[in-house]
């Protein structure tokens, strides 16, 4: 696992979803699902800058209030996104409760609130804590590339599921890494220095092999300054590290339109959290709930190259159970594959 990411599940796999993933070194986090929060203290509640909800059924959205509840008074910003239909959800659960008395609160708390259709398009709407969370600021957008959120070191890309509504899936991606040597660096003749932080955009940029590098250090009589094309730093001067690719999916019918967004979203995946709601012996049940079998979890699994699969938000009519889920789903990763 990246030292970037540590992601844990908020619940057993027989109780409502989630995933709570910490980003080491920030005292951040970002959260997938707002089912039973009751497992995360508020301490861990309140490193969350980003919860993503992919669908409102009870049990992927129900654990809004308590979030609410944690961070009003004490944030001043939280992030949300999920699918159409979002931004009205979070508003109809704000206006249901009484604002008079939000002036006494230390922060003027606001909610970002995006939803995400497919194709990328885009729309935001603010609700702030002493405007009485009333809609603010609308805004429309395509997300770049799909990404939901893009920061420096790492984005969220989503893909929209068929769940017989839409329901989102989400691939949270760690940016790669390039690693300098400074030994290989000096056999070049050139000496390490800011200069490498231009080296190592211009190899994440995939730039072309002539690009000019421009080489500067200090030296004992002064600054030395030399011009080098890319290619001849790239290579073993110059490693690329994959990011970690952590990828979440719930609630989704298990039909081929549904496995290729899938797939397409976790290919090379670090882990694959993903739905095994029912057993292989049951898929005419799975398909009546549009939701995933163990098998088929397993199977998208193995042909996405994930490195590790999770499987979880079993059905509870197998409570008791949950090995048989884990193992069918585990069995179909494990089988040897032809022809990929
Ligand atoms: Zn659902
Ligand atoms: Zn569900």
């Amino acid at each position: 696992m990246s030292s970037r990411f540590h992601p844990v599940l908020v619940n057993e796999p027989f109780s409502d979803p989630g995933l709570y993933v910490e980003l080491m070194f920030e005292k951040r986090a970002i959260l997938f699902d707002l089912g039973d929060l009751g497992a995360l203290s508020p301490r861990k509640l309140l490193r969350v800058s980003d919860v993503f909800v992919s669908h409102m059924h009870m049990d992927h959205f129900c654990g809004f209030e308590r979030l609410l509840r944690v961070v009003l008074g004490r944030k001043s910003a939280l992030r949300l996104y999920g699918p159409p239909g979002f931004v009205d959800a979070v508003g109809h659960k704000l206006a249901a409760y009484t604002w008079n008395l939000v002036d006494n609160y230390d922060t003027d708390l606001t909610l970002s609130i995006t939803e995400i259709a497919n194709g990328g398009d885009r729309r935001t709407v603010d609700f702030r804590c002493r405007a009485r969370f009333r809609p603010e600021n609308e805004r429309f957008d395509v997300a770049p590339d799909g990404r939901l959120l893009a920061e420096s070191g790492f984005s969220v890309r989503a893909a929209v599921l068929d769940h017989g509504i839409p329901c989102l899936a989400f691939a949270l991606e760690e940016r790669a890494h390039v690693n300098v040597w400074k030994n290989r660096i000096e056999d070049r003749g050139l000496r390490v220095g800011p200069w490498l932080r231009d080296l190592k955009e211009a190899i994440l940029r995939d730039d072309p092999d002539d690009t000019p590098i421009r080489a500067r250090w200090r030296a004992d009589d002064g600054i030395v300054e030399r011009t080098v094309p890319l290619g001849t730093l790239r290579g073993d001067a110059a490693t690329v590290t994959a990011g970690a690719r952590i990828v979440y999916v719930v609630d989704a019918a298990p039909n081929a339109a549904n496995i290729a967004r899938i797939l397409d979203l976790a290919t090379d995946a670090t882990v694959l959290f993903i739905e095994s709601a029912f057993l292989d012996a049951d898929t005419d049940r799975a398909r009546e709930r549009h939701h995933l079998t163990a098998r088929i979890a397993g199977d998208i699994a193995a042909r996405a190259g994930a490195q590790r699969l999770v499987t979880f938000h079993y059905s509870p009519r197998y409570e008791g159970r949950g090995d048989e889920l884990a193992a069918e789903a585990e069995a179909a990763f494990r089988k040897p594959r032809q022809g990929l």
